[in-house]
């Protein structure tokens, strides 16, 4: 049996799309970019 506390932990981390960096944990409606990449400024 598998605790709710593991089944988080075991998901798969998002990782941005352009650079493939680890998106930290943030709204994650946002797609699949890192802040950086996702930045508005750019
Ligand atoms: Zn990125």
């Amino acid at each position: 049996m598998i605790s709710i506390v593991e089944f988080f932990r075991n998901l798969p981390r998002k990782k941005c799309h352009n650079c493939g960096k680890e998106i930290l944990e943030k709204a994650d409606c946002y797609g699949n970019l890192c802040d950086q990449c996702d930045h508005p400024a750019r």
